[in-house]
């Protein structure tokens, strides 16, 4: 069954406004190993484009921030006092789609451990202060590495107050988002206060090319121009979950990337988000990153490279360059003088040295904070089942609370949990299914009780959501057990994929990712009488037609009628349908044929109902559609297939002659 996320309204208004200008996220420049290192420079001219009244050119921030700069050095100058030590508290949001948090020695998803997560920031700690052991840290073509004065603390408070341990972890029931629903959905959804916190996300980038991205650091006071609303919703970092965090301190519960493995794709990016450029100012030799200790450089490094170009040494080793992280080590003078200049001046900068985030939080007994994360969708009849995530805020384990839901006001409904939270523990929780409308739905829940005593905080308590249930129970039903694909893929056959789910979300066929521009012809057999849905996918958001390529499809019976057909989509499209076949006599001999047993071992025995015509074939298919198991009938004691072969999984046995067959489903074990 597929799942949407509670932003399904979100979602949809926010790809309505946003359809206007973009087709295909920004692309990044691919190094040699096929990684794209940064998209802050792309995404910042999206911004721009996005919102042309509240942005400021580069040349504007530039002209805002030089001569803040040389009043900073003349005051620098001026006093002999030491500058003091700037402290940025940092929340890490970790969005999942309900993997289980990673561990050493299990399965490893984009839903990090906490570890992984924290060993970031000790990361950035190490290479803005420069410390005594931070990786790569010898000798350099320039020997400019400077100690920024700028640390890093992990957030022990949340925006309310209450203690946290500077992770917030968000199943967001997706898997993996594009940049633009990352600007979109992801950040929007779940930043914390950007004048109080540093937000630093941790996110499976669709485009798996991709390692992360910054935003800039905005101007105020500029005549003429607005201060950027917009974009505060936007403000912070991102990079990719494998990326995230360094390999120095795994615990075996870590995942990273080969190459880019210590953290320093954070360190890159969060340089961007106190105004540093790429030193090669991304442009030619002419075009400069505002700092004159970085040497001019006609473009990006990869890997460790000792290139010179404009005439110089490029600085590689620089952390705004685009190497290795292990052949990064160094901030100069000059990066270092904007990064505090930035941090003295900009919005969402200057305000946090004296944040509260890494004062300690307050911590009650027994709190338990609620929220809604996404919605199953029941595809046979109008219902769905809410999902929820509580998480222990107290000090003391939680082993039972009581949560209470309803929908559109009608009558709540109950929810007994048992288990065994520690203090900011996470249990995901899927409520029973419940009825819904055809439409708006607003769904409350509520915790009542925790450990059997009254929740000590109550502003945690109560989330509601809307939700757009689009399915008025009349599935539309289909004279035909056996449907036709036809798929015709776009520049991008890599993004599409399809799947034919049951009623109760097993995926019973499945089909790509694609070459480009080819046509599949697939075909499906389902159980009569009962009831499925198509889901076409498209990994970049943009469906399979019209800007890249001309991409289509169309899923239609035997006798041409069309379930669903078409190309211009975003993320998905999808059609649920009932195949009921009304069958001729003839036909009837084949239709409600039963199999013994089920699920089956070693031998799978067909019994027809009307032993007095034959098939001439017994198939059993998989559900990819291909024929695993052929068999040919000449009297009833062939009417038995040996499957012991066959892997466990769901099949099907098709038995047919000339002019009629049946199907049925079976499950080997
Ligand atoms: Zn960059």
């Amino acid at each position: 069954m597929k799942n949407f996320t509670r932003l399904a309204c979100f979602s949809l208004c926010f790809i309505l406004s946003l359809s206007a200008w973009a087709q295909k996220d920004p692309q990044g420049v691919k190094g040699p190993n096929g990684l794209v290192r940064c998209l802050t420079t792309e995404m910042d001219t999206e911004l721009s484009n996005r919102y042309p009244e509240q942005t400021i050119s580069k040349e504007e921030f530039e002209e805002w921030l030089a001569p803040k700069i040389e009043e900073f050095k003349v005051n620098q100058a001026l006093t002999s006092l030491q500058q003091p030590v700037l402290t940025i508290p940092v929340v890490i949001h970790i969005i999942h789609d309900g993997d289980p948090i990673n561990v050493a020695g299990g399965e490893l998803s984009e839903n990090i451990s906490y570890a992984q997560a924290v060993s970031q920031v000790d990361v950035l700690n190490e290479d803005f202060r420069r410390l005594m052991g931070t990786p790569g840290a010898g000798e350099t073509n320039y020997n400019a590495g400077v100690d920024v004065e700028i640390e890093f603390c992990l957030a022990t408070q949340d925006p309310n107050g209450a203690a946290s341990n500077g992770v917030n972890r968000v199943n967001l029931c997706q898997e993996s988002w594009s940049t633009a629903d990352i600007d979109g959905i992801v950040k929007p959804e779940t930043i914390w206060d950007p004048t109080k916190y540093m937000n630093m996300w941790s996110v499976n980038f669709t485009d798996s090319s991709l390692l992360g991205y910054a935003q800039f650091p905005n101007s105020s006071g500029l005549g003429g121009l607005n201060t950027n609303n917009g974009p505060a919703d936007t403000d912070g970092v991102v990079s990719n979950y494998n990326a995230f965090g360094t390999l120095a301190q795994d615990d075996g519960s870590f995942i990273l990337n080969n190459t880019y493995n210590l953290g320093r794709t954070m360190t890159h990016e969060v340089g961007h988000y106190l105004g540093l450029r790429h030193i090669w100012g991304d442009g030619a030799c002419s075009v400069d990153d505002f700092c004159d200790d970085t040497p001019n450089s006609d473009g990006a490094n990869f890997g460790c490279a000792m290139d010179s170009s404009c005439g110089s040494m490029d600085m590689s080793e620089n952390y705004m360059d685009y190497s290795d992280d292990s052949c990064m080590n160094t901030f100069t003078e000059d990066q270092k003088t904007r990064m505090l200049t930035v941090m003295m001046n900009s919005p969402r900068r200057m305000e946090l040295p004296t944040s509260i985030g890494c004062s300690a939080g307050t911590a009650s007994t027994n709190d338990i904070e609620v929220r809604l994360t996404c919605f199953t969708e029941n595809i046979c009849e109008v219902g769905f089942s809410p999902g929820i995530e509580i998480i222990n805020k107290g000090t003391a384990a939680v082993t039972e609370a009581t949560i209470t839901y309803s929908v559109n006001g009608d009558a709540a409904q109950t929810y007994e949990y048992t288990g065994n939270l520690n203090q900011f523990d996470i249990a995901s929780i899927n409520l029973p299914s419940v009825d819904g409308i055809n439409g708006n739905n607003t769904v409350n829940v509520s915790v009542t009780d925790v450990n059997g005593t009254t929740d000590e905080v109550a502003s945690n308590n109560l989330d509601s959501d809307e939700y757009i249930y689009a399915n008025d129970g009349d599935i539309t039903e289909y004279n035909a057990t056996t449907y036709f694909l036809e798929l015709v893929t776009d520049d991008y056959g890599s993004e599409t994929t399809y799947e034919v789910t049951d009623a109760s979300g097993n995926v019973l066929y499945e089909g790509g990712p694609y070459e480009d521009n080819t046509t599949i012809n697939d075909e499906f057999t389902v159980e009569n009488n009962e009831c499925f849905q198509f889901t076409i996918f498209d990994a970049f958001g943009d469906g399979i037609c019209c800007g890249y390529g001309d991409g289509s499809y169309s899923l239609t019976t035997g006798d041409g009628t069309v379930v669903i057909e078409g190309g211009q989509f975003e993320d998905s499209e999808s059609v649920a349908f009932r195949a009921n076949q009304s069958l001729s006599v003839k036909e009837n001999a084949f239709a409600n044929f039963a199999i013994y047993p089920n699920p089956a071992d070693n031998v799978l025995n067909i019994s027809l109902n009307n032993t007095n015509e034959l098939p001439e074939t017994v198939k059993v298919f998989n559900t990819l559609g291909q024929a695993v198991v052929t068999k040919s009938v000449t009297n009833s004691s062939d009417l038995n297939v040996n499957v012991s072969s066959l892997q466990k999984g769901i099949y099907f046995v098709r038995i047919e002659n000339e002019t009629t067959s049946g199907v049925v489903k079976f499950v080997k074990n």
